[in-house]
């Protein structure tokens, strides 16, 4: 019922950054190549999520928006997650919560669109709009107040959401991503772009972390490939010299989601002990990578910890990938 939907999607969406967390992780789920988000008033008022991908055929739409339908993994298979989604919960979700419009098209086939308000689902329309999906969320939170009063400042939610979507586009360097702030009137400012890069996987990758964390970075930084018992460790590792007075240049991710995660940040913190001091923190751009059934990212919807099945390997790989590049690097 409407009320139980409406908690179990303050679990799934604290903040207008999580609702842009969960929609273009399905754009870049959908095969996207070029994602553009849109954010007026911190996310508050509109969030709109447009991609180019396969889109949703027109009778699949209100499954689309059916609590736990997933067109992602087949129930049996938990453990087998390759995809960001596998809940089918964040479009009913952000339906409870918001004015939620989903407009898409699938090649070859006309668009259209479905709108729910609060829970309340209106029929199916036609839409003409180019392959692919635009999500709009208006009104975030407008049938829950209490949560509407948490929010913080327009700035400091453009921030998370901005943080958020830097964070996803480190990790998908073959995706372009435009954020704009389309608050009051007018064409909206760009906040943030990425455009797609090419290459190698490590010529992709420092591409994309010069254009989110800086060209003084990329060039501030060692390539780290290492891999130990079915783990791959790869990315970019800052130098000492390169050192931050906070943690805020640390991105890690397990299987390309972004996660923070106390064993990890234990284990960087663990390969630079001897060339920093507990108040310097490195700049890191680091991916595990490992098979699904290694890891278990199902902790929580809404929180980014992961549980490894052997946590003293991922840190022994860790520990030593990096110390081994630092030492190489001439540390
Ligand atoms: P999940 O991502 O866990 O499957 P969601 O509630 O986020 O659950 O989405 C439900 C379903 O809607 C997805 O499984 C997918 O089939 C479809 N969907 C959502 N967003 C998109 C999109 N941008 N492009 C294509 N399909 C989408
Ligand atoms: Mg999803």
């Amino acid at each position: 019922d409407a009320a139980i939907n409406r908690i179990a999607a303050g679990e799934v969406v604290e903040r207008p950054a999580s609702a842009v967390k969960e929609l273009v992780e399905n754009a870049i789920d959908a095969g996207a190549r070029r994602i553009s988000i849109d954010i007026a008033d911190g996310g508050k008022t509109l969030i709109r999520v447009t991609d180019d991908g396969w889109g949703i055929p027109q009778d699949e739409l209100p499954l689309a928006l059916s609590r736990h339908a997933t067109s992602k993994i087949d129930g049996s298979d938990l453990l087998n997650i390759h995809s960001f989604g596998f809940r089918g919960e964040a479009l009913p979700s952000l339906g409870a919560v918001g004015r939620l419009t989903i407009q898409s098209r699938v090649s070859g086939a006309e668009g259209s669109e479905l709108s729910v308000s609060g829970g309340r689902v209106e029929p199916v329309k036609p839409a003409a709009i180019n392959t692919g999906t635009i999500v709009t969320l208006r009104d975030l939170f407008f049938a829950t107040p209490a949560r509407l009063k948490f929010l913080r400042t327009d700035r400091a939610e453009m921030q998370a959401i901005s943080d958020v979507v830097k964070r996803l586009a480190m990790a998908e360097p073959s995706v372009g991503f435009t954020l704009r702030d389309v608050s009051g009137d007018g064409e909206g400012r760009v906040t943030f772009r990425a455009d797609a890069v090419t290459g190698d996987l490590f010529d992709a990758l420092r591409g994309r972390l010069g254009q989110v964390m800086g060209a003084e970075f990329v060039d501030n930084a060692i390539a780290v490939d290492a891999e130990r018992e079915g783990f791959r460790l790869t990315g970019y590792a800052g130098l000492p010299t390169y050192s931050r007075g906070s943690a805020v240049a640390q991105h890690l991710f397990v299987n390309g989601r972004p996660v923070r995660d106390k064993l990890l940040i234990g284990a960087l913190r663990g390969a630079y002990a001897d060339f920093l001091s507990r108040d310097r923190h490195p700049a890191v751009a680091l991916f595990v990578d490992c098979a699904p059934d290694k890891v278990d990212v199902n902790v929580h919807p809404a929180k980014s910890d992961v549980r490894f099945r052997d946590p003293g390997l991922v840190r022994g790989l860790i520990v030593s990938a990096l110390r081994h590049a630092l030492a190489d690097a001439g540390h």
